[in-house]
């Protein structure tokens, strides 16, 4: 069995290790799993949401230093650890605590008028065994938002976290001890890629998986096998799209920390930005001055940490290399250095459609700017892409913002604001094209996490119903003459249809 080293990305220090799952332990822990899913699913959700309050106090309790450990998982800066983290994670714990008994209750539906007397619901039931295998750039919330979705619909989890940041695995497997949950209800496997294909072969009931596209078809692929519904939340290449009469000053503000918020380790970062040619010297003047501005440094008093994994380093400095060869600008930062953690916010001008850096997910602190002349060029630009998780568009005119918001292809959009969508756990989230399948948060991502079984109730007393055998002729013209009359130009009853439907009433008695 391999061990994983514990190391802060932006410091080098190595702080422990963890040993990775062995292909066994995954087997008996999705066993273990299902053997416990039969106890877990039969307990009422308020007893299930008293778990999720227990660890809400302890999350508010124990934040600043939760936060800290994350920082030092991934290199980002304390204060972004704690917001979009720790915050997010305990308002979407409360959010579940108000609103999860409504969105799982059973949803009565109309019955049309044929079917009378039958009533119709849905109910939302638990899946099984959830396998949440999750990424390391918010390891934390990443992973404990879809667990606890899971958990709250009534499914036992197994989480795989990413082998980048294996230490806030550790922390969430401790987060759940705290928590007190019965025995085989959530297990942490850690490990790399082996552990995760062990565990989509190991054929849980439903794979949530957040992570790169590439990842993403692999694991669908594998699931197909034995027809295993997945989740993909993946990749993006959002674009911002800044009209001439939006708020420069806080269009150039949004642009910034949409780019380099994360250390642009974000699947909804900006990284694509159109800016009308009209206003394009002045936007242009208002995020270099703000780019240069920003502190970066670890972990605290400053706005921008270093970069969690080496390998997506070399990714980014891939792609500025290629963009400045082919004639791109760096009006700040450039291509960084080989053997540092920290890139530097880098602007990038003279930037072309057919440049990686336009194309293929960067995920790194690098705001690509191009100009547009009109509404379509920009609405085309912005579709010109295999994803489509966010995007923003910058406008005072409201009828025009919602006009090109609604043209986006992206499952997300974010007017005169970036990435926020997220933030508010009514909203469904995920992406549309290579940014994945499903939706989670609002009710149909907690919905996700069940199957919604549509069940029709008739009072029984009726010995048969209309479509039943013996078939009569009466039958065939009865269905004739409803169906004219429902459905037909003009509506109108005959009278051998009324006589029947008369005749066939009498034989339902
Ligand atoms: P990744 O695809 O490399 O890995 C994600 C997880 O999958 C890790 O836990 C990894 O060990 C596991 N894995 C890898 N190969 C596997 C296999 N064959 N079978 C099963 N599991 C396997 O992604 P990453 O580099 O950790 O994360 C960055 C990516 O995640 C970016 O593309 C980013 O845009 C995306 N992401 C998407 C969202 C979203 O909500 N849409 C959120 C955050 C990140």
């Amino acid at each position: 069995m391999s061990v994983l080293p514990l190391r802060n990305p932006a410091t080098g220090e190595t702080f422990g290790s963890v040993t990775e799952a062995s292909p066994a332990q995954v087997d008996a822990a999705v066993a273990k799993a299902r053997l416990a899913f039969e106890a877990w699913s039969a307990t009422s959700l308020s007893e299930r949401l008293r778990y999720l309050t227990r660890l809400r106090h302890y999350l508010v309790e124990h934040g600043e230093e939760l936060a800290e450990k994350i920082s030092q998982a991934t290199g980002k800066v304390t204060i972004e650890a704690y917001m979009t983290e720790i915050f997010v994670t305990a308002d979407t714990i409360r959010f579940y605590e108000k609103h999860a008994p409504q969105m799982l209750a059973a949803q009565p539906v109309p019955t049309p008028l044929v079917l009378w007397p039958k009533k119709s619901y849905i109910h939302y039931k638990p899946m099984g065994v959830i396998a949440v295998i999750s990424p390391w750039n918010y390891p934390f919330q990443l992973a404990i938002i879809p667990m606890l979705s899971a958990l709250v619909a009534g499914n036992t989890v197994i989480l795989k976290p990413s082998e980048v940041t294996p230490s806030t695995g550790l922390l969430i497997e401790e987060l759940f001890a705290v928590a007190g949950l019965p025995e085989g209800v959530v297990t942490v496997l850690h490990g790399g890629r082996e552990v995760g294909s062990r565990l989509v072969a190991a054929r849980p009931d439903k794979i949530f998986f957040t992570g790169s596209a590439a990842t993403g078809k692999k694991i669908m692929a594998a699931a197909a096998e034995h027809l295993i519904p997945v989740s993909l939340e993946l990749g993006g290449k959002d674009p911002m799209i800044v009209f001439e009469d939006a708020n420069l000053e806080r269009a150039a503000n949004g642009a910034i920390w949409g780019a380099f918020t994360n250390s642009g380790q974000v699947c909804m970062s900006v990284e694509r930005l159109y800016v009308h040619e009209r206003v394009y010297p002045e936007f242009l003047r208002l995020v270099t001055e703000k780019t240069k501005a920003l502190r970066q440094r670890f972990p605290a008093q400053a706005e921008v940490g270093s970069m969690t994994s080496r390998e997506q380093l070399g990714i980014v400095r891939a792609h500025i290399e290629e963009a400045l060869a082919a004639g791109a600008k760096a009006v700040t930062g450039g291509l960084p250095q080989t053997d540092s953690m920290f890139i530097p916010p880098t602007i990038l001008t003279d930037v072309t459609p057919d440049m990686k850096i336009m194309r293929e997910e960067t995920f790194g602190p690098v705001l690509p700017i191009m100009t547009f002349s009109d509404e379509a060029e920009a609405i085309r630009l912005a579709n010109e892409s295999p994803y489509g998780l966010n995007a923003s568009v910058w406008s005072s005119d409201k009828q025009r913002a919602q006009r090109v918001a609604e043209k986006l292809l992206s499952g997300n959009v974010c007017i005169n604001d970036v990435i926020i969508s997220y933030a508010n756990p009514h909203l469904p989230f995920g992406g549309v094209k290579e940014s994945g399948i499903g939706r989670y948060r609002g009710p149909a991502g907690l919905q996700a996490f069940t199957h919604s079984i549509s069940v029709i109730h008739d009072p029984g007393s009726k010995k048969r119903e209309f479509n039943w055998y013996p078939y009569t002729e009466d039958q065939q013209l009865m269905f004739s003459g409803l169906t004219r009359f429902l459905y037909g130009k003009r509506p109108k009853w005959d009278r051998p249809t009324l006589k029947a439907i008369w005749r066939e009433l009498k034989r339902l008695r």
